[in-house]
């Protein structure tokens, strides 16, 4: 039984959760061998260079991903003037947030980590209605709470962020291959409805998750972890509707015994927990789900939409299925979507209020924490969250744990109160190329250090000051991997360090 499943979690108290399961074999004693270090990834590239392939578009920015990092990137390079083109695979924005539908954005449990495009994403959110934080008494007055986007909603301030600041989205648009010249990405190729066609830009931005834009034109980048090699676990995230909350509130908490729900309805979670394992164990004992199906179980209402509960499960083991791997991708899809079924029932029989629950929605994107991460300017590494490092040209803060989905946990040193780590501009640029910028969970970092920077809040910020750098860069004929972040005027930058 992995540790960070028997402990207690409560809604206000994410961080709790986070940080007890912030744990690895990478960070434990008995750690497999370095033998299995992190794999390089090879280039993919096809040349290109001497296709006769149409222009569709041309821009200042080209955005490649619209996931969190992507759409603050494009946003904010828009609301800066620039022209912007956001190329997305999919038909919404959002990535792992709306397609994946991970809920709610984590805490990063410090003050003041909201950075000004976040400020406005969540005056968007209650112009709709919606009071993102979770409860009436934010835990930190500043930021820092988890943040409950309801995917939906999401996906349509998104859309509108891109029209107020005239972002060209390119929808079913796929990247295929990259263009490049003299250190820079000229071109990214892309496939839409009208076949193969490129986007001309003068700063290209790596949003895809798996850096794959920066695979495409040779940038060193690593996978899974330095110790074991594997990559985290990925989910397959489902939503139930039809559910009655204040049931299932009263099963766990008067029915079960369970002490972890400080978080009261309409708003609450449920998990496994040392208290609930038992009933889960039962389940796997009856034959209703597997092990497997149960290894990792978490539960949240979704702010917005009453009836309905966002599913953190089910869970595939990284011995089996590799992020890295484009058939395990497929395999672990094929296989959650049995184990969501029999979890599906499980719930209906034996949780009072799930009785007459449906799935109502399964995820269009699979649940990757971490695949590809690039090795660029400054590589991140775990020192740099245990000694809550700062940095002259940090771009956010951030006190979210190393929280590692393995087999293999081992409960690890987290941040004291108060402390927190900073993200250096330097750990989004490469040597290899000047205008390209990399942001979200594959920027350059170690695997431990990923598992802590890798949720939205941060992703976001990231985002931003891509936008940022991009006008600034532009503005004053600096390439974007020589601006030195810190000497952008203060007002302008969306992050100062506390340094
Ligand atoms: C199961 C799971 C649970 C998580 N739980 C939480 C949580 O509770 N809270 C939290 O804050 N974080 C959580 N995270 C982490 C967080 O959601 C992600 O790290 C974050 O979404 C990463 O943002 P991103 O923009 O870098 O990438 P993504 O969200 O992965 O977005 C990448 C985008 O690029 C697009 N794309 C990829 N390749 C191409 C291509 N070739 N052409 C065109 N488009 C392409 C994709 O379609 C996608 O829209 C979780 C992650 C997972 C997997």
């Amino acid at each position: 039984m992995e540790k960070s499943f028997l402990i207690p979690i409560s809604r206000r108290d994410l961080l709790k959760f986070a940080g007890l399961t912030a744990a690895s074999a990478v960070l434990s004693s008995n750690a497999p061998a370095q033998a299995q270090a992190a794999q390089p990834a090879p280039a993919q590239n096809i040349n290109f260079n001497s296709a006769n392939i149409p222009t569709l578009l041309s821009a200042d920015v080209c955005v490649c991903g619209g996931g969190p990092a992507g759409v603050a990137a494009a946003v904010t390079a828009g609301r800066n003037g620039l022209k912007v083109v956001l190329i997305e695979q999919g038909t919404v924005l959002g990535g792992l947030q709306t397609q994946g539908l991970v809920y709610p954005a984590m805490p990063t449990s410090v003050l003041n980590s909201d950075t000004p495009y976040i400020t406005d994403l969540n005056k968007r959110f209650a112009m709709h209605g919606i009071n993102v934080s979770f409860t009436d008494e934010p835990r930190y007055k500043n930021g820092g709470d988890a943040r409950e986007y309801m995917p939906e909603l999401l996906a349509f301030i998104y859309d509108e962020l891109c029209a107020d600041y005239k972002v060209d989205i390119l929808y079913n648009a796929t990247l295929v291959g990259a263009n490049t010249s003299g250190g820079k990405i000229t071109a990214a190729i892309i496939h839409t409805v009208e076949g193969l066609s490129k986007i001309e830009a003068n700063i290209f931005i790596d949003a895809t998750g798996d850096a794959i834009l920066s695979r495409f034109v040779g940038v060193p980048s690593v996978r899974g972890s330095e110790h074991t090699g594997r990559n985290q676990k990925m989910s397959f995230r489902f939503e139930m509707g039809g559910v009655e909350e204040m049931k299932v509130y009263k099963f766990f908490v008067k029915k079960l015994k369970d002490g972890w729900c400080e978080s009261k309805p309409p708003e609450f979670e449920f998990a496994k927990t040392t208290h609930t394992e038992k009933f889960y164990y039962e389940g796997i004992q009856r034959g209703e789900v597997t092990k497997d199906d149960v290894a990792y179980i978490q539960a949240f209402t979704i702010l917005g939409k009453p009836g309905t509960m966002s599913m953190n499960c089910p869970e595939v083991s990284p011995f089996l299925y590799s992020s890295t791997s484009a058939l395990d991708r497929s395999k672990a899809i094929q296989q959650c979507r049995i184990m969501i079924r029999r979890l599906a029932n499980f719930f209906k029989k034996n949780i009072p209020g799930f009785k007459n629950s449906y799935i109502s929605r399964e995820a269009s994107l699979l649940g990757v924490r971490e695949s590809w991460r690039i090795r660029g300017k400054y590589y991140m590494n775990k020192d740099d969250y245990f000694n809550a490092q700062k940095f002259p040209d940090a771009v956010c803060r951030s006190a979210y744990p190393i929280d590692i989905h393995d087999e293999v946990l081992n409960l690890e040193k987290k941040l004291g109160k108060g402390e927190f780590y900073e993200i250096p501009y330097r750990a989004l640029v490469t040597n290899e190329f000047s205008n390209l910028i990399v942001v979200g969970r594959c920027i350059s970092s170690d695997f431990p250090a990923q598992a802590a920077i890798r949720i939205q809040p941060t992703c976001m910020s990231m985002g931003e000051a891509a936008g940022i750098a991009s006008a600034y860069g532009l503005k004053n004929n600096i390439a974007v991997n020589s601006i030195d972040w810190a000497s952008i005027p203060a007002e302008i930058r969306s992050y100062v360090s506390a340094g």
